[in-house]
């Protein structure tokens, strides 16, 4: 089969690759769409963060590995021990691997698992970005009737979303600031807005981003480069500040933004991965007590994103576009680079 894999920083290769065989417990699933993410960018361009360049403890996968995590395809065959799935189902796969033995595995929470790896990343079954991948029949979930492969390829992407939100505990009536409107911003924004949360403030600074989440029905978006954001949210609520604020963007002055402008007893949700340290007091945040959370991919939020697209919260067209496999680096890397594309699927259902 044809896959996508990843060799090393700037090299990602076409190679032709052994189908993956579904053992027990496990199915195979045809790629129809897969959506590509800032860390599949941050491996091309900048470094491995998640791809293993010595073998992965809990896999023993090491590079080359086929890229994509955010995908979704059907059912083409079945393990030994597998129940509730049969061939031909619609599905979305829940790319986290882990061990199922560590504190954090036992104590439910598989996403901090001690030795977590990813389909996509550090798997020997496959990725997104192969025609075949074979995952844990337990990490697939069927698609309801009338939801497409397309727009479940991007469940990946919102749930990380949603995950985030449920860390940021928000109660109904809160003021919320959602700083970067990126994919996940968007996603934070969208369940924001799915669980009854209105007033909401959008932070970002590019213009094309800002117009997205608008169209995606965001009223109060403010541009960083002409706004002073702390002094903004802090007028927009009396003085207090906002009660929860959302990091999606992974620089230092957004972080900073996010704590000063976060209210007595508040709450900054970290989404985002930061390259670079940021330089912060954290006496700052003795004087309103406020807390400093992060949120890494899920744990159980598939299910309820799931029911929530099914439902219709999610606008899925403004901010998502479609891109052919062979087109992966030219329409897909280059784009999301230059920040002139917002959310990438690449149609994997052509490919053969
Ligand atoms: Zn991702
Ligand atoms: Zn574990």
């Amino acid at each position: 089969m044809k896959a996508a894999r990843y060799h090393g920083v700037g090299d990602i290769r076409f190679d032709d690759i052994p189908e993956p065989i579904a053992g027990p417990g496990q199915v195979k699933v045809r790629v129809h769409f897969n959506g590509l993410c800032g860390s599949d960018l941050h491996e091309y361009y900048h470094a491995p963060m998640m791809a293993p360049i010595t073998p992965h403890p809990l896999t023993g996968v090491s590079v080359p590995v086929v890229l994509g995590h955010e995908f979704s395809g059907e059912v083409v065959a079945i393990g030994s021990e597998v129940d509730g799935l049969s061939v031909g189902d619609a599905v979305a796969v829940e790319p986290t691997v882990n061990c199922r033995r560590c504190a954090a595995c036992l104590a439910g929470s598989y996403n901090l698992c001690s030795s977590i790896a990813a389909v996509g990343y550090s798997w020997a079954g496959g990725g997104g970005l192969g025609q075949y991948a074979v995952v844990d029949a337990d990490h697939v979930y069927r698609l309801p009737d009338g939801m497409s492969t397309r727009d479940g390829a991007l469940i990946e992407p919102l749930a990380v979303a949603l995950h985030a939100v449920h860390r940021g505990d928000v109660a109904p009536g809160n003021s919320v600031a959602v700083h970067g409107a990126g994919p996940i911003g968007i996603g934070v924004f969208l369940a924001l807005r799915a669980i009854g949360i209105e007033d909401i403030t959008v932070i970002e600074p590019s213009a094309a981003r800002r117009a997205a989440i608008e169209a995606v029905g965001a009223t109060k978006v403010i541009d960083p480069n002409e706004t002073d954001v702390v002094a903004e949210l802090r007028a927009h609520t009396d003085g207090a500040g906002v009660a929860r604020s959302f990091e999606t963007a992974g620089v230092p002055a957004t972080f900073l933004n996010a704590v000063r402008s976060t209210a007595r007893h508040g709450r900054v949700v970290v989404v985002a991965v930061h390259q670079k340290p940021v330089e912060f007091n954290p006496t700052e945040i003795l004087f309103n007590e406020c807390e400093i959370v992060g949120s890494i991919a899920y744990c159980r939020d598939y299910p309820e994103t799931i029911e929530l697209m099914a439902r219709g919260a999610y606008p899925l067209e403004s901010w998502v576009q479609t891109i052919a496999f062979e087109d992966l680096i030219t329409d897909g890397f280059g784009p999301l680079k230059d920040q002139t594309a917002i959310k990438i699927l690449v149609d994997m259902t052509a490919v053969g």
